[in-house]
C-alpha cells in the first residue's frame, strides 16, 4: 500500500520546481563551496591574519585561499557555520527550501540529497538554530507543557525508564527547585500553620528517602490540614503521590517550602498569563509538529517552532537571506546541540499582531 504523500500536490510541485532550479545552479560540490566563498568575500570577512592588502589567490571550489602578501593558506570555513561540512549541496538545498517556506523532515531531506537520515536530522537542527537566532526578542510565548501531545521522541534528557514527555516534568522540577533556592519567600498566600505543617512533612519525607504512608504522615495532625499541605507540596513538585496513599519526596535537598510553593504558583501564573493569545495556536502547532515530523522531542521543540514561524513569515524570507545569515553566523557544534534545551516558555510568533492565526498544513 502506498503511503499518502505528506505534501499536497501544489506544495509538492513547488518543492520539485525549487529542487530542479537548485540543481541547475549547483552541479557539483565546488559550486556550493564557491557560493559560500563569494558571499563571505562580498561581506569583506576574508582577510589574512597578516593584514596584508595584496589580495588573495584561490582555485574555483577550493576550501582555502592563499594570501598574496605572506603566502599563508587560510581554510576560510573554519569558525563559521559551515565549518567541516562534507556535503555542501545538501546544506545549501536545505537552506534554500527553508527560504522558500518549505519545511521538510529529515527523511525527506535525506532522500532529496542522498545524505543519511541522521546527517539530515543534524543539518535541519543546526539550520533551525540559525533561524531561531533571527526570531525577534519580542515574541508571543506559549508554555511548553501545552505541546506535550507532540512529544514522542527520546533524547539524552529523557529519564531512563520514562516516556519522552517526562522531560517536561523533570524540567519543570528543575525550574521550581532553582526558584526555591532563591531568596526566601515572604508570600502570605498560604496560612502560616499550613506552611509550617508542609515544611514538617517535606523535611520528614526528604530525610526518609523512602515512601511514607499518608496515615503515618498524619500522625496526630488534623487530616484536612495534612491533605492540604500534601496537595501544596505536590503542586510545587516536592513530593509525589503513589498508589495506595503513599508519598515520596522528589528531592532530598533542604528547601524552604513556602518559597517552593510560591515558585510553583508563579509558574502557573506564567502559563495562564499567555493563555488567551497563544491557546488559539495550539492545535495548529500540534498538527504541524506531528504531521511534519511524526512527533518531536521536548528538548528541541523550540527549534521546530522557530522553523514554523520562519515558514509563515514571508517578510523575513528573502532570496538567500538565510544563506547569507548562515554564512556569517558562527558554528553550531554537536556540543551546542547536545546541551540545548527548549525553555519552559516557547517563543512562537513575533508580537505585535500576527493575523490571521496560522493554520496547520
Ligand atoms: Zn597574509
Amino acid at each position: 500500500m502506498r503511503k499518502k504523500p505528506r505534501l499536497d500536490p501544489a506544495e509538492q510541485a513547488r518543492l520539485d520546481g525549487i529542487v530542479a532550479q537548485f540543481r541547475v545552479e549547483f552541479k557539483c560540490k565546488e559550486d556550493g563551496i564557491e557560493a559560500i566563498f563569494s558571499t563571505l568575500q562580498r561581506e569583506g570577512v576574508l582577510v589574512c591574519d597578516c593584514g596584508g592588502c595584496a589580495g588573495i589567490t584561490r582555485e574555483y571550489g577550493s576550501y582555502f585561499f592563499r594570501c598574496k602578501s605572506c603566502g599563508k593558506k587560510t581554510w576560510f570555513l573554519a569558525g563559521t557555520f559551515f565549518a567541516r561540512i562534507r556535503c555542501p549541496l545538501a546544506w545549501l538545498l536545505a537552506i534554500r527550501l527553508f527560504e522558500n517556506g518549505i519545511v521538510v523532515n529529515a527523511s525527506e531531506l535525506a532522500s532529496l540529497t542522498g545524505v543519511a537520515v541522521s546527517s539530515a536530522q543534524m543539518m535541519l537542527k543546526k539550520i533551525m538554530v540559525a533561524i531561531q537566532a533571527k526570531m525577534p526578542v519580542e515574541s508571543a510565548v506559549l508554555p511548553s507543557a501545552w505541546l506535550l501531545d507532540a512529544v514522542m521522541r527520546r533524547t539524552i534528557r529523557t529519564p531512563a525508564q520514562g516516556h519522552p514527555k517526562d522531560e517536561q516534568f523533570e524540567f519543570e522540577k528543575e525550574y521550581l527547585l532553582q526558584e526555591a533556592k532563591k531568596a526566601k519567600s515572604t508570600d502570605t498566600t498560604y496560612s502560616a500553620n499550613v506552611v509550617a505543617l508542609a515544611q514538617r512533612i517535606y523535611d520528614q519525607l526528604a530525610r526518609e528517602k523512602n515512601k511514607l504512608h499518608f496515615d503515618h504522615i498524619c500522625g496526630q495532625d488534623n487530616f484536612g490540614l495534612v491533605s492540604m499541605a500534601t496537595d501544596y507540596l505536590q503542586s510545587a513538585g516536592l513530593i509525589k503521590a503513589m498508589p495506595g496513599d503513599w508519598y515520596i519526596a522528589t528531592t532530598h535537598e533542604a528547601l524552604d517550602v513556602r518559597t517552593a510553593m510560591t515558585a510553583a504558583n508563579g509558574l502557573r501564573g506564567m502559563y495562564t498569563e499567555h493563555a488567551e493569545k497563544a491557546i488559539l495556536m495550539v492545535d495548529a502547532l500540534l498538527a504541524y509538529l506531528v504531521g511534519t515530523y511524526q512527533g518531536i522531542s521536548r528538548k528541541y521543540i523550540q527549534l521546530y517552532l522557530s522553523a514554523y514561524w520562519y515558514r509563515l513569515d514571508e517578510s523575513v524570507r528573502g532570496r538567500d537571506s538565510l544563506f547569507k545569515h548562515c554564512c556569517l553566523a558562527g558554528p553550531v557544534t554537536h556540543h551546542m546541540l547536545r546541551i540545548y534545551v527548549s525553555p519552559l516558555m516557547l517563543k512562537v510568533m513575533p508580537i505585535p499582531e500576527w493575523a490571521p492565526i496560522p493554520q496547520a498544513q
